[in-house]
């Protein structure tokens, strides 16, 4: 439809590719009238992949129902043809049309009654009373007036006027479809990539997957604007490389665009005009996806702008929507932009520590590369549970990610809420918050659980300085190297935070890192208890939690022998899960826990066959490996009982049941029970 003369709207959103449509759906579904221009230069011919939490934000808009989507089921980062990093355990990614996705998102708009316009807006501006556009169709130029804007065009913002920042695009990605008998539900991710002559490494990666149409879809993409020129000779090479130069039979033409990974968060809303999508940078420069961030950014600019509405403050969107940005992406983007920059560094490590599944290398290559997660994402919840830590915890991230985000960025991606270092449930800090309500006095310690939790990566990193570890080529260990100078930044960090806010307890925290280092010594030349490491993770945070909150000598202890327990729960809930093939809290299998020397495994296995040597996981047979994991389940479940009873002298209040509720959630409810393992053989 094409207006006439002027329009006035509550929303305008200019673009409608994913991230305009998701604004539009968002807005549109809370009630706004939302008009969407969109220019229609749509690559055609092209398809896209669906990540995971893409298609949990097309959930969330409705729209997954009306795809046809081809599952993928394996998803793997190739690092120089060797499969490192799992990306979709399950049928959660998928492929589909481009122009089919887009046409479903604007029909799921429209249906909410969105206003679309075909035409192209040429410039855009806060004004007086919001946003001031000016739209051009064919024969005619209209200004469009609105509270609020959504500039979604996928491109450099200064193209309609707005101020201009460093608007050159971070790369280039070209893909093409090909006739190709491989049939299979994978997604590969190739990289680095070498230049043609096969010496140099390129800040790039290649991509394969089923296409929609039959045969195979091959991309290449290129994170470096100096570096894309080259792009079409590179392809040629990857393409070649990957299907062995024979049988692909190219089909379509090759499709090439800009990548945009600029992210900023403070430049993502200006007055009344908010970006999203490539717009707004989002474009992981490690894969090339773009979707889900756009999707994303959509949705929470939309979300931004109704809640200033509701709080009669239109003006306010923009400030709001930053914020929420630069937590959401924090340690993503910016992990990436420095991986750009120091190129050498990231890619070496990635290179070298291929085939290493050490907890902080495991964990920082999945922060660089996925830092999206692996699984879907569910629909969001809009009435989260109230739970009475929440604020503190969120102070706590505020502070970990002004701590670290400067100096090493993706290491805030492992230490916010939702991803924390041994998972959301835990944190130490979550432990120690809850241990601090059992004294009932008010304490306000956010930098405290911050510096908790900067300890206890820093311990978790210290897991992956092997004497074994082997060096690259170049004979550097890169994977030694990184992981020594994170642990030593993080210690550094935590002890500098802990100064600042509680001097009181400097000595404490002191004593509690040098215990720490102490046990990780002697686990690691076999002499401790395996989980002693465990134990004094948590044992700290229960005992400092207590302390600040007041409680007396007996609950102290009480909450002190808790924490002791706890961390042998947490001990033993690892071993079963990685010895039963289920995801462990470090990532770490089972032959690296044992290495590592914070796995009990081998002294089940002295129990159950004793005076045997440990065969090793590899050479278990069926009923071994079930009798060791029986033993492991009734280790739990004592370790379970203790950790309870540990808490039956404090008095009965909300924060017991939330610790004792801890207990509970340490293993899957299946691995608690005493019958037989669940795994299949
Ligand atoms: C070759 C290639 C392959 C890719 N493959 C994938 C993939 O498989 N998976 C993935 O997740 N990501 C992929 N990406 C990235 C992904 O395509 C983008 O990140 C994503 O499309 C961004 O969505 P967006 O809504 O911000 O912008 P776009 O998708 O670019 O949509 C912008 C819309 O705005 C309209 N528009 C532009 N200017 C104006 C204007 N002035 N006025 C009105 N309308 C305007 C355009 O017509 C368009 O419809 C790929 C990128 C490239 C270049």
């Amino acid at each position: 439809m094409t207006p006439a003369g002027s329009l006035d709207t509550e929303a305008l959103i200019v673009g409608g590719g994913p991230a305009g449509a998701s604004a539009a759906i968002t807005l549109a579904a809370a009630g706004l009238a939302v008009t969407v221009v969109d220019a229609g230069r749509r690559s055609t011919g092209d398809a896209v992949v669906l990540s995971p939490p893409a298609l949990g934000e097309l959930d969330t808009l409705g729209v997954t129902g009306l795809l046809s989507l081809i599952p993928i089921r394996h998803g793997r980062f190739l690092i120089r043809d060797r499969a490192t990093v799992a990306a979709t355990p399950d049928a959660a990614a998928g492929v589909t049309e481009r122009a089919a996705l887009l046409d479903a998102l604007l029909d799921v708009a429209a249906g909410h009654g969105a206003h679309l316009v075909n035409g192209t807006v040429t410039a855009i501006r806060t004004g007086n009373h919001g946003a001031v556009g000016t739209l051009t169709c064919p024969g005619d130029t209209v200004t469009i007036t609105a509270r609020t804007a959504v500039v979604a065009t996928g491109r450099a913002p200064s193209e309609l006027g707005l101020p201009h920042h460093d608007d050159r695009p971070g790369g280039a990605a070209i893909t093409r479809r090909f006739h190709h008998p491989r049939r299979d539900d994978h997604f590969d991710v190739h990289l680095p990539i070498t230049d043609l002559a096969g010496s140099t490494l390129l800040p790039a990666y290649g991509w394969v997957h089923p296409d929609p149409a039959g045969g195979i879809r091959i991309g290449l993409g290129i994170v470096d604007d100096r570096a894309t020129g080259l792009i079409e000779d590179v392809f040629d090479g990857f393409v070649a490389r990957v299907t062995g130069g024979s049988d692909a039979m190219p089909r379509g033409t090759r499709i090439t665009g800009d990548l945009r990974h600029g992210f900023a968060p403070h430049r993502c809303g200006e007055g009344a005009v908010l970006l999203a999508g490539d717009t707004a940078g989002l474009v992981n420069p490690f894969t090339g996806e773009g979707i889900s961030y756009a999707l994303e950014s959509g949705r929470l600019a939309a979300e931004a702008i109704t809640a200033a509405n509701r709080e009669q403050e239109p003006a306010g969107a923009a400030e709001h929507y930053t914020r929420i940005l630069a937590g959401r992406y924090v340690g993503q983007f910016e992990a990436s932009r420095h991986a750009i920059r120091r190129y050498h560094l990231a890619w070496r490590t990635l290179d070298a520590t291929a085939g290493d599944d050490t907890p902080f290398v495991v964990k920082a290559r999945q922060a660089m590369l996925l830092p999206s997660g692996l699984r879907r994402r569910s629909p969001v919840q809009r009435h989260p549970r109230i739970d009475p830590i929440k604020p503190m915890l969120l102070a706590c991230d505020e502070i970990l990610l002004a701590t670290v985000r400067d100096t090493w960025p993706f290491l805030a991606r492992l230490v916010t809420s939702g991803e924390g270092v041994l998972g959301t449930e835990v944190r130490p800090a979550r432990l120690m918050l809850h241990a601090a309500r059992v004294g009932g006095r008010p304490v306000d310690c956010p930098t405290v659980a911050a510096a908790i939790e900067l300890g206890v990566l820093a311990a978790v990193t210290g897991l992956s300085v092997r004497s074994t570890s082997p060096p690259a080529p170049d004979g550097i260990h890169w994977g030694n190297n990184v992981a020594i100078l994170a642990a030593d930044f993080l210690l550094a960090r935590g002890a500098a935070l802990v100064a600042r806010s509680t001097t009181d307890l400097s000595w404490a925290f002191a004593d509690w890192l040098e215990d720490l280092a102490a046990v990780r010594g002697e686990t690691a030349r076999g002499y401790a208890d395996p989980h002693a490491f465990y134990e004094r993770l948590f044992e700290f945070p229960c005992r400092i939690g207590g302390a600040l909150g007041g409680s007396g000598v007996r609950h102290g202890r009480a909450l002190r022998e808790f924490g002791a327990r706890f961390g042998r729960v947490i001990g033993h809930a690892e071993d079963g899960a990685a010895l039963d093939g289920r995801p462990t809290r470090l990532e770490s299998s089972v032959d690296t826990l044992i290495g590592t020397g914070v796995s009990a495994i081998e002294r089940w296995w002295s129990a159950i066959r004793p005076g045997a040597a440990w065969p090793g996981v590899a050479q278990l047979d069926p009923g071994a490996r079930r009798d060791l994991l029986a033993h492991g389940r009734a280790r739990y479940r004592e370790a379970r009982q203790l950790a309870l009873d540990a808490l039956a002298p404090l008095p009965p209040c909300g924060a017991r049941e939330s610790l004792a509720g801890l207990v509970t959630v340490a293993a899957p409810a299946s691995y608690a029970s005493p019958g037989p393992s669940v795994r299949r053989e």
